[in-house]
């Protein structure tokens, strides 16, 4: 068998939020090396131009979009142009998510400003909604699609290193995922999730350095997961070898919590 038929994402046209950095970087590479052309958004334009421009010097298909995930008009608008630069998408990777921190620290409910609580209720979960909203018409149209949302180990257990906005969007992520997953199989949609444990991004790399130890130390690989390890996770998951698991929830967090 030739390199080229090994390529299990040939022909096929992923959106992955949050592309620009972290995670959805290390995502949008494994997709492109395997063979999709990948639509790459994020607000942060500067990384995600570079990352479009040096996978395209690669020979990557890839086209990169502004947008702020929390704008169904934005989300629209992105749609659009990944739609028309590289065709109807058929797998959708929601990674784009934020995890505010003061001083490093998570802020208790009882001091958490409003405006931050429904900012990461915005950008990690009302996201999912504007994407799944947007691409799954298509997706039935076509009776085929792949949806992976990123969720969290601190969506099925108590973390005291991650806010309560942050672990209530993780844990909504789980329940629509399920939700998704019994509405759009029938029309041949996969949903499923991943949780990660502390993953080694810029994110973690927010925290105190006690705090990742703290997590190393738990954790029976005894270190930090990397970007790519998600990513071979993502891969899988909208890969022909997992045709059959819908609803599910991944963790890939080294052993640790085994929620
Ligand atoms: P990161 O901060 O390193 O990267 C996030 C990316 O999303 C950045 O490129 C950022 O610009 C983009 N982004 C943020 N808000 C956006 C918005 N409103 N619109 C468009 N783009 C936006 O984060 P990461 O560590 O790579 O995390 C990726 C995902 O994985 C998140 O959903 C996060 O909650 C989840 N996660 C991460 C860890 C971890 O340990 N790093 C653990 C569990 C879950």
């Amino acid at each position: 068998m030739d390199a080229l038929q090994e390529l299990e994402h040939r022909g096929r046209v992923v959106l992955v939020t949050g592309a620009a950095g972290g995670i959805g970087a290390a995502i949008a590479e494994r997709y492109a090396a395997d063979g999709a052309a990948v639509g790459l958004v994020d607000f942060d334009s500067t990384a995600g131009q570079a990352l479009a421009k040096r996978l395209g010097a690669a020979g990557h298909h890839v086209c990169f979009v502004k947008a702020d995930v929390a704008s169904f008009v934005e989300c629209d608008a992105a749609c659009s142009v990944i739609e028309k630069m590289l065709g109807p998408v058929d797998t959708l990777v929601n990674n784009a998510g934020i995890s505010p921190k003061h001083a490093g620290k998570p802020v208790p409910i009882w001091r958490m400003e409003p405006a931050e609580w429904h900012r990461v209720i915005d950008v990690n979960l009302h996201s999912v909604f504007n994407y799944v909203r947007r691409l799954a018409p298509g997706m039935v149209d076509r009776r085929f699609g792949r949806i992976l949302s990123m969720s969290s180990v601190a969506g099925k257990a108590y973390l005291d290193i991650v806010a309560a906005h942050y672990s209530t969007t993780k844990a909504a992520v789980i329940g629509m995922t399920r939700h998704l997953a019994g509405e759009l199989g029938p029309y041949g949609i996969t949903v499923n999730a991943l949780a990660p444990g502390r993953i080694d991004t810029p994110m973690v790399a927010g925290a105190p350095r006690e705090a990742n130890e703290a997590v190393v130390g738990v954790t029976p690989l005894r270190r930090l997961g990397k970007p790519t390890e998600v990513a071979d996770a993502c891969l899988f998951l909208s890969s022909p070898r997992s045709d059959f698991i819908t609803g599910q929830v991944i963790d890939v967090a080294g052993g640790w919590l085994m929620t």
